[in-house]
């Protein structure tokens, strides 16, 4: 690959000032040269024997907040976690519809194609998704696509609302954080051939929470119902 011209960017995005893009961008393509030289010289036949197959084990439904990516904040190599991000980290129900399911895609990828032996659905602290889902109007959308995906877990809201009729916001947030992890885990049981897999033994299920701000990972123990340090 070529060197990054940054210069071209500023065209690309007129309405930010020329400064701000600059110094975000250059960050990052300076962080692709270091990683880049480091790869090619460390450990060159690593990313060789790479480039010609994945076989990650893993499987991690994320978040797309800028704060938790997986891969960072477990330490993982390239080729260790298979990586699906979306908004609050959530997981519909098997739905063969027709429509186009991006997640259920993924899914689909990494347990049938893949044999990933773990999916981990990881939910956070202080998630802008649930936020929406809390502060959403359900009569009156303001999104154009987050308020109809967050949707999926009105179920949860209603619950939570109902349940903790008596505490702040804050904690409704926390509340919800978790039990829509909880609900991600159920759907994904609905896919066959994730219930096949569990059947077998060779697939096991986990709900992992992160607490960005004190660099906790809790995760979810079934027999407890509840999420314990890790
Ligand atoms: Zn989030």
């Amino acid at each position: 690959m070529g060197e990054v011209q940054s210069q071209t960017v500023p065209h690309a995005v007129p309405w930010m000032p020329e400064e701000t893009i600059l110094n975000a961008l250059e960050k990052v393509i300076d962080g692709f040269r270091r990683f880049r030289d480091d790869a090619m010289q460390t450990r060159p036949e690593f990313f060789e024997k790479l480039a010609r197959q994945q076989t990650p084990k893993v499987m991690v439904i994320g978040c797309c907040d800028s704060r938790v990516d997986p891969a960072i904040i477990t330490s993982a190599d390239p080729g260790d976690l298979f990586i699906l991000r979306n908004v609050a980290n959530l997981v519909p129900p098997f739905e063969p519809d027709g429509a186009r399911h991006g997640t259920s895609a993924a899914l689909e990828f990494a347990v049938d194609g893949l044999k990933v032996e773990h999916i981990v659905v990881m939910g956070h602290a202080g998630c802008g998704g649930i936020r929406a889902l809390l502060q959403r109007d359900p009569t009156q959308p303001s999104t154009d696509f987050i308020d109809v995906w967050m949707s999926q877990i009105d179920g949860v809201r209603e619950q939570v609302l109902h349940d903790h009729a008596h505490v702040d916001a804050h904690e409704h947030q926390h509340i919800c954080e978790l039990e829509s992890i909880k609900v991600s885990l159920k759907n994904l049981a609905t896919f066959p051939w994730i219930a096949e897999r569990l059947e077998q033994g060779t697939l096991q299920l986990h709900g992992w929470y992160y607490d960005i701000g004190r660099a906790q990972l809790m995760a979810y123990d079934a027999a407890s119902d509840d999420f314990k340090p890790m």
